[in-house]
């Protein structure tokens, strides 16, 4: 079967070697005469499945000894909760924003910090740039320093994790990680707490991964649901109440994908990141010489994994995606909020997947001549 390559940020294009198997262990999972969704998360089977799901998630990610890995529920969304009611202690919290996710993280905050401080915004630029680490207003005695480290709708990426300590801050520094989770290394020495829900680059929804400093656990404010206290989840293996368990498997079968990827000697997310720099420079460097297209996102912050992009003449856009879904290049539309195009290239997405979409891009500008 020839599938069309598919383009969404989230859910989004599965490998699909996972799908196949998946497909094939729908009704039997290995011999146990059970498909993966009837099993109880109590018994051996699942058991073996969850533990080797996070064994390799923290391979993959180099996740040091003295951070935990979480399984959850409720998104990115019901993060940007979730980290206040258990790092905030109520008091003062940071937010660098740039873009809609970090805007809408501090939103959140708010209702549970004292102040969420908004130390710097990009919003000046329409959210094309990320400000200099050196110019944040970073609050003294903050509890966290959130950022977004792949704005998604923005297609605005960090490129280096802020080194706070550098800043002077002794704050632990919270990134969102949903949307470029597992496709770069992280230096974990600048992070307290990273999460992300998985359907950007992991799986399917309704997984949350939490990777959290040991630290950081036993700090949450009374109002926190204990399903989601971060201390209670740890305690339990993220087995306090029943986890994500077609997530977590699906999860699973993706990571043992991302161990099986070689890329010029590299191996697992090392030559994940190196194609997705492939990738990404194959798409911007075509948009970057095409009169008929433009991405203005400030080069230093261009996002490896979402890509929005403009043509000139904006009353085209409807006929571009027509023509697109036709050439098999499905969910280009824009997010509703930036307008446009916008091309997510996750790590699910192959280099043939980013040149079928610039050949396409290339005969429609010619065809406009
Ligand atoms: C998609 C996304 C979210 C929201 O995830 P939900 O699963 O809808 O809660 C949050 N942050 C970022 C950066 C995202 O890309």
């Amino acid at each position: 079967m020839n599938r069309p390559f598919n383009f969404s940020a989230g859910p989004a294009a599965i490998p699909e070697e996972v799908l196949q198997t998946a497909a094939a262990e729908m009704l039997d999972w290995h011999g146990s005469g059970m498909g993966v969704m009837e099993m109880s998360h109590r018994g051996k089977e699942f058991i073996s499945i969850y533990e080797a799901a996070e064994a390799d998630l923290r391979e993959l990610l180099a996740v040091p000894a003295h951070f935990k890995i979480l399984f959850m529920q409720g998104g990115g969304i019901a993060e940007n909760a979730i980290v206040p009611m258990n790092l905030s202690r109520a008091g003062v919290v940071d937010f660098v924003v740039t873009g809609s996710w970090s805007q809408k993280s501090a939103k959140e905050a708010a209702k549970y910090a004292s102040d969420a401080n908004v130390a710097a915004s990009a919003k000046d630029s329409d959210y094309t740039t990320i400000p200099a680490a050196s110019s944040w207003n970073l609050s003294r005695g903050a509890s966290y320093v959130h950022i977004c480290s792949n704005e998604t709708i923005h297609g605005v990426e960090f490129h280096e994790l802020p080194d706070l300590q550098a800043l002077g801050s002794d704050a632990p520094l919270v990134i969102d990680f949903s949307s470029h989770v597992a496709s770069r290394s992280i230096d974990w020495s600048r992070v307290g707490l990273a999460f992300g829900g998985a359907q950007k680059n992991i799986g399917p929804a309704g997984l949350t991964i939490v990777i959290v400093r040991e630290d950081l656990l036993g700090h949450a404010l009374p109002v926190c649901p204990s399903a989601f206290d971060y201390k209670t989840v740890a305690d339990n293996g993220s087995m306090y109440n029943t986890p994500p368990t077609w997530g977590i498997y699906m999860a699973g079968l993706t990571f043992q994908w991302l161990k099986r990827q070689t890329e010029g000697g590299l191996s697992g997310v090392a030559a994940m990141e190196a194609r997705n720099i492939t990738k990404a420079k194959l798409f911007y460097d075509y948009v970057d010489q095409s009169s008929l297209y433009v991405n203005k996102v400030a080069a230093n912050c261009r996002s490896r994994m979402n890509i929005p992009f403009f043509l000139h003449d904006e009353s085209r856009n409807d006929a571009f995606l027509a023509g697109a879904k036709q050439a098999g290049l499905l969910q280009l539309k824009g997010h509703k909020s930036v307008g446009g195009m916008r091309a997510s290239i996750y790590n699910a997405m192959p280099i043939e997947g980013v040149q079928a979409l610039v050949d396409y891009m290339r005969d429609f500008e010619q065809r406009q001549a």
